[in-house]
Protein backbone atom coordinates (compact mmCIF):
# COMPACT_ATOMS: atom_id res chain seq x y z
CA UNK A 1 0.00 0.00 0.00
CA UNK A 2 1.63 3.35 -1.11
CA UNK A 3 0.10 6.91 0.01
CA UNK A 4 -0.08 9.23 -2.87
CA UNK A 5 -1.83 12.66 -3.69
CA UNK A 6 -4.43 12.68 -6.55
CA UNK A 7 -5.12 15.62 -8.78
CA UNK A 8 -8.77 15.51 -10.50
CA UNK A 9 -8.92 17.77 -13.49
CA UNK A 10 -12.40 18.65 -14.16
CA UNK A 11 -13.05 20.99 -17.28
CA UNK A 12 -9.48 19.83 -18.89
CA UNK A 13 -10.97 16.40 -19.68
CA UNK A 14 -14.05 18.02 -21.88
CA UNK A 15 -11.06 18.86 -23.97
CA UNK A 16 -11.53 15.85 -26.23
CA UNK A 17 -8.43 16.35 -28.57
CA UNK A 18 -6.30 18.54 -26.95
CA UNK A 19 -6.83 16.61 -23.41
CA UNK A 20 -3.12 15.18 -23.11
CA UNK A 21 -1.56 18.88 -24.58
CA UNK A 22 -3.97 19.96 -21.56
CA UNK A 23 -2.70 17.10 -19.03
CA UNK A 24 0.55 17.97 -19.51
CA UNK A 25 0.92 21.14 -19.19
CA UNK A 26 -0.58 20.57 -15.55
CA UNK A 27 2.28 18.27 -15.18
CA UNK A 28 4.45 20.50 -16.01
CA UNK A 29 3.15 22.97 -13.12
CA UNK A 30 3.19 20.35 -10.69
CA UNK A 31 7.14 19.14 -11.90
CA UNK A 32 8.14 23.29 -11.39
CA UNK A 33 5.85 23.59 -8.25
CA UNK A 34 7.29 20.22 -6.10
CA UNK A 35 11.09 20.83 -7.45
CA UNK A 36 12.07 21.76 -3.68
CA UNK A 37 10.92 18.39 -2.31
CA UNK A 38 12.70 14.82 -2.87
CA UNK A 39 11.67 11.65 -4.23
CA UNK A 40 8.71 13.21 -5.75
CA UNK A 41 7.78 11.18 -9.14
CA UNK A 42 4.12 11.84 -11.08
CA UNK A 43 2.10 9.40 -13.87
CA UNK A 44 -1.05 9.54 -15.12
CA UNK A 45 -3.61 6.91 -14.59
CA UNK A 46 -7.03 7.42 -16.65
CA UNK A 47 -7.35 10.95 -16.61
CA UNK A 48 -5.98 11.33 -13.30
CA UNK A 49 -2.38 12.53 -12.47
CA UNK A 50 -0.57 11.01 -9.44
CA UNK A 51 2.19 12.53 -7.09
CA UNK A 52 4.36 9.97 -5.37
CA UNK A 53 6.06 11.39 -2.61
CA UNK A 54 7.33 11.15 0.97
CA UNK A 55 4.66 10.57 3.21
CA UNK A 56 5.89 13.31 5.52
CA UNK A 57 5.54 16.11 2.59
CA UNK A 58 1.70 14.79 1.89
CA UNK A 59 0.29 17.99 3.17
CA UNK A 60 2.84 20.18 1.61
CA UNK A 61 2.94 19.16 -1.59
CA UNK A 62 -0.99 19.16 -1.18
CA UNK A 63 -0.52 23.55 -0.21
CA UNK A 64 2.05 23.66 -3.22
CA UNK A 65 0.13 22.32 -6.07
CA UNK A 66 -3.26 24.41 -4.67
CA UNK A 67 -2.55 27.22 -6.92
CA UNK A 68 -2.28 25.26 -10.00
CA UNK A 69 -5.31 26.68 -12.78
CA UNK A 70 -7.22 23.13 -14.10
CA UNK A 71 -7.17 21.23 -10.78
CA UNK A 72 -10.62 20.58 -9.15
CA UNK A 73 -9.64 18.36 -6.55
CA UNK A 74 -6.45 17.27 -4.36
CA UNK A 75 -6.93 13.94 -2.77
CA UNK A 76 -4.72 12.12 -0.51
CA UNK A 77 -4.86 8.90 -2.02
CA UNK A 78 -4.08 5.24 -0.95
CA UNK A 79 -2.90 2.66 -3.89
CA UNK A 80 -3.02 -1.08 -3.17
CA UNK A 81 -2.30 -3.29 -6.42
CA UNK A 82 -5.24 -5.60 -8.17
CA UNK A 83 -4.40 -8.79 -6.05
CA UNK A 84 -6.72 -7.01 -3.42
CA UNK A 85 -4.42 -8.35 -0.55
CA UNK A 86 -3.99 -4.99 1.20
CA UNK A 87 -7.70 -3.95 0.35
CA UNK A 88 -9.20 -4.58 3.82
CA UNK A 89 -6.03 -2.60 5.38
CA UNK A 90 -6.30 0.44 3.39
CA UNK A 91 -10.07 0.67 4.15
CA UNK A 92 -9.38 0.89 7.63
CA UNK A 93 -6.69 3.34 6.89
CA UNK A 94 -9.22 5.81 5.55
CA UNK A 95 -11.57 5.32 8.39
CA UNK A 96 -8.50 6.24 10.84
CA UNK A 97 -7.77 9.29 8.62
CA UNK A 98 -11.73 10.88 9.29
CA UNK A 99 -11.68 9.98 12.95
CA UNK A 100 -12.33 12.99 14.83
CA UNK A 101 -14.36 14.71 11.71
CA UNK A 102 -17.77 14.04 13.54
CA UNK A 103 -19.01 11.92 10.56
CA UNK A 104 -21.74 9.37 11.27
CA UNK A 105 -23.04 8.49 8.22
CA UNK A 106 -21.04 7.12 4.75
CA UNK A 107 -21.72 6.10 1.29
CA UNK A 108 -19.02 3.50 -0.76
CA UNK A 109 -18.37 4.57 -4.08
CA UNK A 110 -16.83 2.73 -6.40
CA UNK A 111 -15.52 3.12 -10.28
CA UNK A 112 -14.21 0.49 -12.12
CA UNK A 113 -12.52 2.16 -15.17
CA UNK A 114 -10.72 -0.88 -16.22
CA UNK A 115 -13.46 -2.79 -16.77
CA UNK A 116 -11.62 -6.25 -17.31
CA UNK A 117 -11.33 -6.05 -13.52
CA UNK A 118 -13.51 -9.24 -12.34
CA UNK A 119 -14.87 -7.23 -9.45
CA UNK A 120 -17.94 -5.40 -9.84
CA UNK A 121 -18.56 -2.14 -8.21
CA UNK A 122 -21.56 -3.18 -6.85
CA UNK A 123 -19.38 -6.17 -4.81
CA UNK A 124 -16.79 -3.45 -4.15
CA UNK A 125 -19.22 -0.76 -2.33
CA UNK A 126 -20.40 -4.00 -0.40
CA UNK A 127 -17.01 -4.79 0.33
CA UNK A 128 -15.93 -1.51 2.31
CA UNK A 129 -19.21 -1.71 3.08
CA UNK A 130 -19.42 -4.24 5.31
CA UNK A 131 -16.05 -3.38 6.47
CA UNK A 132 -16.87 0.15 7.65
CA UNK A 133 -20.20 -1.47 9.58
CA UNK A 134 -18.10 -4.01 11.33
CA UNK A 135 -15.44 -1.21 12.68
CA UNK A 136 -17.16 1.39 13.56
CA UNK A 137 -20.26 2.90 14.48
CA UNK A 138 -21.24 5.05 11.31
CA UNK A 139 -24.33 3.95 9.42
CA UNK A 140 -25.14 3.97 5.22
CA UNK A 141 -26.65 7.10 3.82
CA UNK A 142 -27.07 6.46 0.44
CA UNK A 143 -28.83 10.42 -0.22
CA UNK A 144 -26.81 12.80 1.78
CA UNK A 145 -23.94 11.01 3.60
CA UNK A 146 -21.48 13.32 5.68
CA UNK A 147 -18.75 11.74 3.52
CA UNK A 148 -17.77 9.44 0.95
CA UNK A 149 -15.21 5.86 0.50
CA UNK A 150 -13.98 6.33 -2.83
CA UNK A 151 -12.35 3.12 -4.86
CA UNK A 152 -11.13 3.62 -8.22
CA UNK A 153 -10.57 0.91 -10.30
CA UNK A 154 -7.83 1.74 -13.05
CA UNK A 155 -4.15 0.01 -13.46
CA UNK A 156 -3.63 0.10 -9.76
CA UNK A 157 -6.43 0.72 -7.60
CA UNK A 158 -7.54 3.26 -5.69
CA UNK A 159 -9.09 4.97 -2.36
CA UNK A 160 -9.85 8.03 -0.93
CA UNK A 161 -12.50 9.45 1.26
CA UNK A 162 -10.86 13.55 1.95
CA UNK A 163 -10.95 15.68 -0.96
CA UNK A 164 -9.06 19.21 -1.07
CA UNK A 165 -11.24 21.61 -3.40
CA UNK A 166 -8.46 23.32 -5.97
CA UNK A 167 -8.69 26.34 -8.01
CA UNK A 168 -10.36 24.76 -10.74
CA UNK A 169 -10.19 27.04 -14.55
CA UNK A 170 -7.95 25.98 -16.79
CA UNK A 171 -4.28 25.42 -17.35
CA UNK A 172 -2.31 28.29 -18.19
CA UNK A 173 -1.36 28.75 -21.60
CA UNK A 174 -4.24 26.86 -23.06
CA UNK A 175 -5.94 29.93 -24.20
CA UNK A 176 -3.05 31.65 -25.62
CA UNK A 177 -0.94 34.66 -24.33
CA UNK A 178 -2.88 37.32 -22.86
CA UNK A 179 -1.42 41.57 -22.30
CA UNK A 180 -2.74 42.75 -18.74
CA UNK A 181 -3.20 46.32 -18.42
CA UNK A 182 -1.33 46.52 -14.34
CA UNK A 183 -2.15 50.15 -12.92
CA UNK A 184 -0.83 50.36 -9.35
CA UNK A 185 -4.84 49.60 -8.45
CA UNK A 186 -7.37 47.06 -7.03
CA UNK A 187 -9.36 46.10 -10.08
CA UNK A 188 -6.56 45.17 -12.78
CA UNK A 189 -4.44 42.29 -10.77
CA UNK A 190 -8.49 40.86 -10.01
CA UNK A 191 -8.88 40.79 -13.84
CA UNK A 192 -5.06 39.56 -14.41
CA UNK A 193 -5.45 36.70 -12.21
CA UNK A 194 -9.38 35.66 -13.52
CA UNK A 195 -7.79 35.48 -17.59
CA UNK A 196 -5.06 33.64 -16.31
CA UNK A 197 -7.62 31.15 -14.66
CA UNK A 198 -9.32 30.79 -17.87
CA UNK A 199 -5.96 29.64 -19.00
CA UNK A 200 -4.26 32.83 -20.73
CA UNK A 201 -0.55 32.99 -20.19
CA UNK A 202 -0.57 36.33 -18.97
CA UNK A 203 2.37 39.08 -19.14
CA UNK A 204 1.32 42.66 -18.28
CA UNK A 205 2.05 46.55 -19.05
CA UNK A 206 2.20 49.44 -16.70
CA UNK A 207 2.03 53.35 -17.68
CA UNK A 208 3.80 55.65 -15.90
CA UNK A 209 5.05 59.13 -15.76
CA UNK A 210 8.04 59.61 -14.26
CA UNK A 211 9.65 61.60 -13.03
CA UNK A 212 6.23 63.01 -12.21
CA UNK A 213 5.62 59.34 -10.40
CA UNK A 214 7.98 57.92 -8.23
CA UNK A 215 10.16 54.51 -8.80
CA UNK A 216 8.39 53.65 -5.56
CA UNK A 217 5.07 53.91 -7.40
CA UNK A 218 6.98 51.20 -9.69
CA UNK A 219 7.99 48.80 -7.74
CA UNK A 220 4.41 48.53 -6.34
CA UNK A 221 3.41 47.58 -9.73
CA UNK A 222 6.29 44.96 -9.54
CA UNK A 223 5.30 43.68 -6.63
CA UNK A 224 1.40 43.04 -7.31
CA UNK A 225 3.10 41.44 -10.63
CA UNK A 226 5.34 39.31 -8.35
CA UNK A 227 2.28 38.08 -6.44
CA UNK A 228 0.35 37.08 -9.91
CA UNK A 229 3.44 35.03 -11.11
CA UNK A 230 2.62 32.54 -7.86
CA UNK A 231 0.35 31.97 -9.56
CA UNK A 232 0.91 32.25 -13.53
CA UNK A 233 4.58 31.49 -13.15
CA UNK A 234 7.11 34.08 -14.39
CA UNK A 235 5.48 37.30 -15.73
CA UNK A 236 7.53 39.99 -18.02
CA UNK A 237 6.18 43.24 -17.30
CA UNK A 238 6.35 45.99 -19.94
CA UNK A 239 7.11 49.73 -18.36
CA UNK A 240 6.01 52.84 -20.89
CA UNK A 241 6.86 55.98 -19.54
CA UNK A 242 3.62 58.15 -20.73
CA UNK A 243 4.62 61.76 -19.85
CA UNK A 244 5.54 62.71 -23.43
CA UNK A 245 2.13 62.16 -24.93
CA UNK A 246 0.42 63.51 -21.50
CA UNK A 247 2.21 66.49 -22.00
CA UNK A 248 1.25 66.60 -26.03
CA UNK A 249 -2.50 65.65 -24.98
CA UNK A 250 -2.24 68.39 -22.18
CA UNK A 251 -0.71 71.16 -24.61
CA UNK A 252 -3.01 70.40 -27.31
CA UNK A 253 -6.43 69.15 -26.48
CA UNK A 254 -9.08 69.95 -24.51
CA UNK A 255 -9.08 69.89 -20.43
CA UNK A 256 -11.87 67.26 -19.88
CA UNK A 257 -10.55 64.47 -22.50
CA UNK A 258 -6.82 64.10 -20.71
CA UNK A 259 -8.37 60.83 -19.34
CA UNK A 260 -9.75 59.35 -22.00
CA UNK A 261 -7.12 60.49 -24.72
CA UNK A 262 -4.73 58.97 -21.90
CA UNK A 263 -6.57 56.09 -22.30
CA UNK A 264 -6.76 55.61 -25.89
CA UNK A 265 -2.86 55.68 -25.79
CA UNK A 266 -2.89 53.20 -23.37
CA UNK A 267 -4.88 50.65 -25.55
CA UNK A 268 -2.89 51.65 -28.62
CA UNK A 269 0.78 50.68 -27.06
CA UNK A 270 -0.62 48.05 -25.46
CA UNK A 271 -1.47 46.93 -28.96
CA UNK A 272 1.53 47.80 -30.65
CA UNK A 273 3.13 45.55 -27.35
CA UNK A 274 0.89 42.71 -28.45
CA UNK A 275 1.74 42.89 -32.58
CA UNK A 276 5.42 43.12 -31.57
CA UNK A 277 5.32 40.16 -28.81
CA UNK A 278 2.50 38.27 -29.86
CA UNK A 279 -0.19 38.59 -27.78
CA UNK A 280 -3.41 37.69 -28.27
CA UNK A 281 -5.68 39.29 -25.83
CA UNK A 282 -5.46 42.14 -23.68
CA UNK A 283 -7.07 42.88 -20.09
CA UNK A 284 -7.94 45.63 -18.34
CA UNK A 285 -9.68 46.03 -14.69
CA UNK A 286 -12.66 48.38 -16.25
CA UNK A 287 -15.68 48.23 -14.68
CA UNK A 288 -18.82 49.77 -15.87
CA UNK A 289 -20.26 53.16 -14.23
CA UNK A 290 -17.09 52.62 -11.54
CA UNK A 291 -15.52 56.20 -13.06
CA UNK A 292 -16.01 58.42 -15.32
CA UNK A 293 -13.94 56.63 -18.28
CA UNK A 294 -15.90 53.77 -17.74
CA UNK A 295 -19.11 55.12 -18.92
CA UNK A 296 -20.55 53.25 -21.95
CA UNK A 297 -19.41 56.32 -23.83
CA UNK A 298 -15.45 56.00 -22.89
CA UNK A 299 -15.47 52.57 -23.21
CA UNK A 300 -16.47 52.74 -26.34
CA UNK A 301 -14.04 55.25 -27.35
CA UNK A 302 -11.42 53.46 -25.72
CA UNK A 303 -12.39 49.98 -27.37
CA UNK A 304 -12.41 51.63 -31.18
CA UNK A 305 -8.47 51.51 -30.63
CA UNK A 306 -7.17 47.83 -30.07
CA UNK A 307 -7.64 45.22 -33.12
CA UNK A 308 -7.61 41.89 -30.71
CA UNK A 309 -10.66 41.22 -28.22
CA UNK A 310 -10.30 43.42 -25.13
CA UNK A 311 -11.68 41.45 -21.92
CA UNK A 312 -13.06 42.96 -18.98
CA UNK A 313 -14.02 40.60 -16.56
CA UNK A 314 -14.70 42.81 -13.75
CA UNK A 315 -16.80 44.75 -15.79
CA UNK A 316 -20.48 43.62 -13.98
CA UNK A 317 -19.03 43.03 -10.24
CA UNK A 318 -19.66 45.56 -7.37
CA UNK A 319 -16.52 46.76 -5.97
CA UNK A 320 -17.07 45.11 -2.68
CA UNK A 321 -17.22 41.64 -4.34
CA UNK A 322 -14.02 43.03 -6.72
CA UNK A 323 -11.95 43.59 -3.19
CA UNK A 324 -13.20 40.35 -1.92
CA UNK A 325 -11.48 38.79 -4.76
CA UNK A 326 -8.52 40.67 -4.11
CA UNK A 327 -8.08 39.52 -0.68
CA UNK A 328 -8.45 36.47 -1.75
CA UNK A 329 -5.38 36.31 -3.98
CA UNK A 330 -3.48 38.50 -1.31
CA UNK A 331 -3.26 41.38 -3.64
CA UNK A 332 -5.29 44.03 -1.64
CA UNK A 333 -3.01 44.63 1.14
CA UNK A 334 -0.11 46.10 -1.89
CA UNK A 335 -2.65 47.85 -4.21
CA UNK A 336 -4.07 50.26 -1.15
CA UNK A 337 -0.59 51.41 -0.56
CA UNK A 338 -0.55 55.19 -1.60
CA UNK A 339 1.27 55.57 -4.47
CA UNK A 340 0.67 57.98 -6.78
CA UNK A 341 -0.81 56.86 -10.47
CA UNK A 342 0.40 58.26 -13.76
CA UNK A 343 -3.74 58.62 -14.31
CA UNK A 344 -3.23 61.46 -11.56
CA UNK A 345 -1.08 63.82 -12.73
CA UNK A 346 -2.94 65.71 -15.18
CA UNK A 347 -6.39 64.73 -13.63
CA UNK A 348 -8.99 66.37 -15.20
CA UNK A 349 -11.06 68.82 -12.86
CA UNK A 350 -14.30 67.19 -15.07
CA UNK A 351 -13.73 64.53 -17.25
CA UNK A 352 -15.82 64.00 -20.25
CA UNK A 353 -18.91 61.73 -19.26
CA UNK A 354 -19.87 60.94 -22.81
CA UNK A 355 -17.04 61.24 -25.22
CA UNK A 356 -17.94 60.30 -28.79
CA UNK A 357 -15.56 59.04 -31.56
CA UNK A 358 -15.65 61.13 -33.69
CA UNK A 359 -15.02 63.83 -31.19
CA UNK A 360 -11.95 61.84 -29.48
CA UNK A 361 -10.80 61.68 -32.78
CA UNK A 362 -10.92 65.21 -33.85
CA UNK A 363 -8.81 65.96 -31.03
CA UNK A 364 -6.10 63.41 -31.56
CA UNK A 365 -6.22 64.85 -35.37
CA UNK A 366 -3.88 67.45 -33.27
CA UNK A 367 -1.36 65.26 -31.86
CA UNK A 368 1.58 63.16 -34.12
CA UNK A 369 -0.46 59.86 -32.98
CA UNK A 370 2.15 57.39 -34.55
CA UNK A 371 5.05 59.27 -34.00
CA UNK A 372 4.31 59.76 -29.85
CA UNK A 373 3.33 55.86 -29.87
CA UNK A 374 6.75 54.80 -31.91
CA UNK A 375 8.56 56.95 -29.53
CA UNK A 376 6.82 55.12 -26.34
CA UNK A 377 7.66 51.61 -27.99
CA UNK A 378 11.35 52.57 -28.32
CA UNK A 379 11.45 53.74 -24.55
CA UNK A 380 9.93 50.59 -23.48
CA UNK A 381 11.36 49.10 -20.66
CA UNK A 382 11.18 45.05 -20.15
CA UNK A 383 10.94 43.86 -16.78
CA UNK A 384 11.07 39.77 -15.44
CA UNK A 385 9.14 39.39 -12.36
CA UNK A 386 9.13 35.87 -10.76
CA UNK A 387 7.11 34.33 -8.08
CA UNK A 388 7.27 36.20 -4.95
CA UNK A 389 9.94 38.06 -5.86
CA UNK A 390 11.25 41.86 -7.56
CA UNK A 391 13.96 41.78 -10.12
P1 LIG B 1 -7.44 49.80 -11.15
O1 LIG B 1 -7.88 49.57 -9.76
O2 LIG B 1 -7.10 48.52 -11.86
O3 LIG B 1 -6.39 50.85 -11.26
P2 LIG B 1 -9.45 51.73 -11.59
O4 LIG B 1 -10.76 51.41 -11.02
O5 LIG B 1 -8.56 52.65 -10.85
O6 LIG B 1 -8.70 50.37 -11.91
P3 LIG B 1 -8.91 53.20 -14.02
O7 LIG B 1 -7.81 53.91 -13.35
O8 LIG B 1 -9.90 53.93 -14.84
O9 LIG B 1 -9.75 52.30 -13.03
O10 LIG B 1 -8.28 52.11 -14.95
C1 LIG B 1 -9.05 51.17 -15.64
C2 LIG B 1 -8.11 50.10 -16.17
O11 LIG B 1 -7.16 50.66 -17.07
C3 LIG B 1 -7.27 49.47 -15.09
O12 LIG B 1 -7.95 48.42 -14.44
C4 LIG B 1 -6.09 48.98 -15.86
O13 LIG B 1 -6.37 47.78 -16.54
C5 LIG B 1 -5.90 50.09 -16.88
N1 LIG B 1 -4.96 51.10 -16.35
C6 LIG B 1 -5.23 52.26 -15.73
N2 LIG B 1 -4.09 52.90 -15.38
C7 LIG B 1 -3.07 52.13 -15.79
C8 LIG B 1 -1.63 52.23 -15.71
N3 LIG B 1 -1.04 53.26 -15.12
N4 LIG B 1 -0.90 51.22 -16.24
C9 LIG B 1 -1.51 50.14 -16.83
N5 LIG B 1 -2.84 50.01 -16.92
C10 LIG B 1 -3.61 50.98 -16.42
MG1 LIG C 1 -6.53 53.03 -11.45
Amino acid sequence: MDKLISLSLGEVMLKGANRNQFIDKIIGQVKRRTRDFSGISIYKDFGKIYINCNDDDIDAVVEAVKPIFGIVYITPTLRIDKSMASFDDAVLELLESVKGNGYKTFKAKAKRSDKHFEIHSDELNRRIGALVLRNTDLKVDVHHPDFHIFCDVKDSIYLYATRYKGTGGLPIGTNGRGLLLLSGGIDSPVAGYMMAKRGVAMDCVHFHSYPFTSERAEEKVKHLAAILAGYTGTIRMYSCNLLDIQKAINKQCPEDEMTILSRRFMMRIAEAIAEKYDYQSITTGENLGQVASQTIGGLNVTDAVPNRVVFRPLIGMDKIDIIAYAEKIGTYETSIQPFEDCCSVFLPKHPKLRPTVKGIERSESKLDVEGLVREAMEALQIHTIKQGEIE
